[in-house]
């Protein structure tokens, strides 16, 4: 037989199929192979009768690595999706597919001895046959006629090593190898979880979902409302159904909570897909899944590609948020591929968020989602109390500082009281726009409406979108005034200060500079959790998905920093956020207050924030987004070159620029723009950056996008990479 192989290096120029011989292979199983002058893992994706090349001169497939194959027919399916959607090269989609460990052998599954009685005679006789004085053999040999087969090291840890070699001996007492799974977070087995009774907003929910098997569903529910719940009914209806499950969280270690209740109700039928896991750990999960011993895939995005057959569901908690977009290669929209496989699988599909995404509540709007709805907190509990402070009215009142006066109070109340808070930055990539102090204005582009990023450099304001360049203002164009805002706050100054105006509270932080360490994150949060600090400052990190009883206080010191972000995104991620943030406090019996600090607090996005009203909003942004054509609209694509030799990225830039300008030329109302620039951020890791943005009219995306990928595969150099990112979520 003739078997279409994919070699597993990333190279771009060996992203083709090659073609070996060989008998009596499965299509997915990863095989040795012989490539050029060395040996390669390699993936089989077809097997055909002929090969159109001579095949007197192709090499026979060494051997295979695996003696199942390690990736199932729909997934090769899937990977084709997404190869042609996104890009992306075949080596770096199948990779995606299995764990890391396995690549290079370097993961195995652990096996521990197990012994048990050999006999079937009763313990009498067994006794019997033991010396009297033999006390440890005997009280072994009861252990075991007790407890069934044990793992041996349990057994010489209590008996002694002696006692099972002798019994041994005498053929007693027989052992043999088992493959044993290693089982991440252990501790969160612990209790056992009962259904609960459903109240009628949830069960309605439930019933909508349950009624449309391959169902698409939007499930707006407020921070609150119960959506877990909702979640966990559907898994155990489709579970019971003999179907399997993937549950996606944006992130989850820091949402030990979603993972604490799976188990809680589904035990071991509950699989964890995540980076944090020891390689054994994962790949033990990945085999259960695969072979069929869990039938409940949860983890963060990659968990979309558990191995499981017959898939019955697949939710999305948290939908609107960004870490389900990769943006490093490979780069794919987990939703849409959640939506491939939901309807590869016949699955239904259930996205839930209490701020969904513009672009999938506009997707609800036009039907193509089914919107379910769920408006009220469990025990119709109030929302928080946001509280909007005019920074701009403090300072002409001469407090400078980073805290308001109410702040300040209610920080004072609530650590008298014995409860919690946490302070916000929310800070969003590095860029800086022009704001005037007194009056709060901001510099926009006068197209885009975006705003506009300061330039020190060259004492420019210019627009990440159109590439439009302003000159530096010196005076406000508003109030006339020239106070504008210098700078950025941080995390630790904060801390220092807060040190200053309360010596004797503890205070912890959390940013990337205390987070190096993949557990750093859940060790902060746990201390914070256990009252081991009173008043917790970070940075977005810590807004999501957390249920801390003990909070009364959110501040967001900065509301303006992630509102006027350079990027069209900004007032919607600014509205999550604040939503996700006051849903953070006063979760428990106590009613929470949220101040949100800002020089612009007449802005709409933080107005309706304040109130949670996420459907006025919804209605104001996407007509802006209308009228000024961004998503979901348009599709903005960017063509990302980086290199460490700049003129090799300037030339490789130049001469696709040029081919995509005659696209360009040939389909004028298919593009609302192209332009190239150098990326905000010029150099990372030793590598220039430059960029081709496109903005493309969304009912022609299926006819360019080929096209645009085409000009990116024609003559490339090795020195620059090249890399297509459709909608990207940051464009530094
Ligand atoms: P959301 O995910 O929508 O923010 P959660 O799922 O965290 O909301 O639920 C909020 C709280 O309500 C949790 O403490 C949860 O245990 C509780 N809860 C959920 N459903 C019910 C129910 N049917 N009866 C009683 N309490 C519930
Ligand atoms: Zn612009």
């Amino acid at each position: 037989m003739i078997y279409s192989v994919i070699v597993d290096l990333s190279a771009g120029e060996v992203d083709r199929i090659f073609d070996y011989k060989g008998e009596g292979y499965k299509i997915g199983t990863r095989v040795l192979v012989s490539f050029g002058k060395r040996q390669t893992e390699g993936y089989i994706i077809d097997v055909k009768d002929k090969s159109d090349y001579d095949e007197s001169k192709l090499k026979e497939i060494i051997r295979p690595l695996e003696d199942f194959p390690a990736i199932s027919e729909d997934l090769l399916q899937l990977g084709g999706f997404m190869r042609e959607e996104y890009h992306l090269r075949w080596a770096d989609v199948l990779r995606l597919f299995i764990p890391a460990e396995m690549r290079g052998n370097r993961v195995r599954s652990l096996s521990r001895q197990q012994v048990c009685l050999a006999t079937q005679d009763s313990l009498d006789v067994i006794l019997d046959s033991l010396k009297p004085n033999a006390t440890m053999q005997r009280d072994l040999v009861t252990f075991l006629y007790l407890n069934g087969a044990t793992l041996a090291e349990t057994v010489n840890s209590e008996f002694g090593n002696s006692a099972l070699r002798a019994l041994k001996q005498k053929g007693l007492v027989s052992s043999q190898d088992i493959v044993v799974r290693r089982t991440p977070y252990k501790d969160l087995n612990a209790e056992r979880m009962p259904k609960r009774e459903l109240l009628p907003a949830q069960q309605q929910a439930v019933d909508a979902v349950l009624a449309d098997r391959r169902g698409k569903f939007l499930l707006h529910g407020v921070t609150g409302s119960g959506k877990t719940e909702v979640y966990l009914t559907i898994i155990d209806k489709i579970v019971a159904e003999g179907k399997s499950c993937i549950m996606l969280v944006p992130e989850i270690s820091l949402t030990p909570n979603m993972l604490r209740q799976l188990r809680g109700r589904f035990g071991d039928n509950v699989a964890l897909l995540h980076s944090g896991l020891s390689s054994g750990e994962r790949y033990d999960e990945w085999l259960r899944l695969k072979n069929g011993e869990a039938q409940i895939a949860v983890g963060a995005r990659s968990a979309v590609f558990a191995p499981l057959r017959n898939i019955g569901a697949i939710i999305i908690d948290e939908e609107h948020d960004g870490s389900y977009i990769s943006d490093f290669n490979p780069r794919y929209n987990t939703i849409e591929v959640a939506d491939y496989r939901a309807e590869q699988n016949g699955a239904l599909l259930l996205l839930g968020s209490a701020t969904p995404s513009l672009g999938s509540y506009y997707q609800a709007q036009k039907g193509k989602l089914k919107l379910l709805q769920m408006p009220e907190r469990i025990n119709r509990q109030p929302l928080p109390k946001v509280e909007i402070v005019d920074m701009a009215a403090e300072t002409r009142r001469g407090n400078k500082g980073i805290f308001s006066s109410l702040l300040k109070q209610k920080l004072a109340e609530t650590l008298r009281a014995g409860n919690q808070a946490m302070l916000f930055l929310n800070r969003r990539g590095y860029s800086s726009f022009l704001m005037c102090t007194k009056c709060g204005y901001v510099a926009k582009c006068t197209d885009c409406d975006v705003s506009l990023t300061v330039h020190r450099d060259d004492n420019m304001l210019k627009c990440h979108y159109c590439g439009k360049h302003f000159y530096m203002l010196d005076k406000c164009p508003n109030c006339k005034e020239s106070s504008f805002r210098q700078g950025k706050i941080g995390t630790q100054q904060i801390e220092q200060l807060l040190r200053e105006m309360f010596p004797d509270v503890k205070v912890l932080r959390m940013d990337a500079d205390t987070t190096q360490t993949k557990e750093s994150h859940g060790k902060i949060l746990e201390a914070f959790r256990n009252g081991d600090a009173q008043i917790l400052v970070g940075t977005q990190m810590i807004a999501k998905g957390h249920d801390f009883p003990k909070v009364t206080l959110v501040g967001i010191l900065d509301g303006d920093q992630s509102l006027h972000h350079d990027d069209y995104l900004a007032t919607e991620r600014t509205f999550q956020l604040i939503t996700q943030v006051a849903g953070r406090s006063g979760r428990d019996k106590d009613v929470g207050t949220v101040v949100l600090q800002t020089y612009t607090p007449s802005h709409y996005c933080l107005q309706l924030a304040a109130r949670q009203d996420y459907v006025s909003f919804y209605k104001r942004e996407i007509s802006l987004r209308e009228a000024s054509a961004f998503p979901p609209f348009s599709e903005i694509i960017r063509i990302l070159y980086t290199g460490e030799k700049e003129k090799d990225c300037i030339d490789q830039l130049t001469e696709q620029y040029a081919e995509l300008a005659d696209l360009k030329s040939r389909h004028q109302q298919a593009f609302f723009y192209l332009d190239k620039m150098r990326c905000p951020l010029k150099r990372a890791e030793n590598k220039y950056r430059f960029q081709i943005l496109i903005k493309l009219r969304i009912d022609s995306v299926k006819e360019i996008i080929p096209q645009i990928y085409a000009v990116c595969d024609g003559k490339t150099r090795n020195s620059v990479q090249i890399s297509v990112e459709r909608n990207p979520q940051n464009l530094s």
